[in-house]
């Protein structure tokens, strides 16, 4: 299907889903210029249903920027992240595309962090490194066995207090509210968040703030096709690519150092697929 005009016509987008999820209730919502440059000229991509609201994928026809049109408020996904992600299933439809990480066995997600901290240790000495939304815990583990000084930022208080249990520093507060010293990081890693949040501009100056000169960022993100994500679902904001997250890094003054593809995620009920890309860069 080609998405050359900018269409009106909701008959020829793709239906994802329409589901209810009760426990959710109402969703508050609002539009949003796109994230690039400002403006609301966009192309419809797909759509989902979910409690009898209408969410679309949108792209700016400018720059390709795509993101989640209209988008819940931050309450709802302060409720979302503190009360429901962590402990859902990977039945859930509504989070089958999140749910990758969270609830692939154990074995692999212990293979999986030893590959990331492998990869960090090509681009960084061994020093203090930050972990924004490190859900399971088990990167924090892994680099702290390989004597990393490791911080935690998680807004599940279950996950939180796994770590401390552990005596590794983990706080329950998302990353705008580390109340942290400036530049105390050598490396700071971002695994599957930053196309959660709904300020990703905030989030990278958050952490050129908090970085050491020549410190290293991390981020693990879908690499989004031109049509749109094979799934476009609540908890994804804004569908980056290769092209936008560098412009996005670049006007924070991040220079970007790598990006690969570094795995192929197949959704079981919806037809495609999506990569996700590991793109490492440096504070100048
Ligand atoms: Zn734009």
């Amino acid at each position: 299907m080609k998405y050359d005009k900018l269409s009106k016509d909701t008959e020829s987008i793709r239906e994802v889903f329409n589901i209810s999820v009760p426990a959710l209730g109402h969703i508050p919502t609002q539009g949003q210029p796109c994230l690039l440059c400002g403006r609301r000229d966009f192309l419809l991509l797909n759509t989902f249903v979910l409690n009898d609201q209408r969410f679309h994928t949108v792209r700016c026809i400018h720059d390709g920027m795509m993101w989640l049109e209209p988008q819940p408020t931050e309450q709802f996904y302060q409720t979302l992240y503190t009360t429901y992600y962590h402990s859902t299933g990977p039945d859930d439809p509504l989070l089958e595309q999140a749910t990758l990480n969270v609830h692939a066995n154990v074995e692999e997600r212990r293979h999986i962090v030893q590959l990331r901290v492998a990869q960090i240790e090509q681009f960084s000495q061994t020093g203090r490194l930050l972990e924004v939304g490190f859900g399971n815990g088990f990167l924090l583990e892994a680099a702290a066995a390989r004597g990393w000084q490791v911080v935690g930022l998680e807004l599940d208080q279950d996950c939180v207090k796994r770590m401390t249990d552990q005596d590794i520093p983990a706080y329950c507060c998302n990353l705008l509210e580390y109340p942290g010293e400036a530049e105390p990081f050598d490396v700071i890693a971002m695994y599957s968040v930053i196309e959660h949040v709904l300020d990703p501009a905030a989030y990278l100056n958050k952490t050129f703030s908090l970085l050491k000169t020549g410190g290293i960022l991390v981020l693990r993100l879908p690499d989004t096709e031109a049509e749109g994500p094979p799934a476009s679902l609540i908890a994804h904001v804004y569908h980056f690519n290769a092209h936008t997250i560098m412009v996005l890094l670049r006007r924070c003054g991040f220079e970007v150092l790598q990006i690969d593809n570094f795995s192929l995620w197949k959704p079981q009920r919806y037809p495609g697929a999506l990569w996700n890309m590991n793109v490492i860069s440096r504070k100048s």
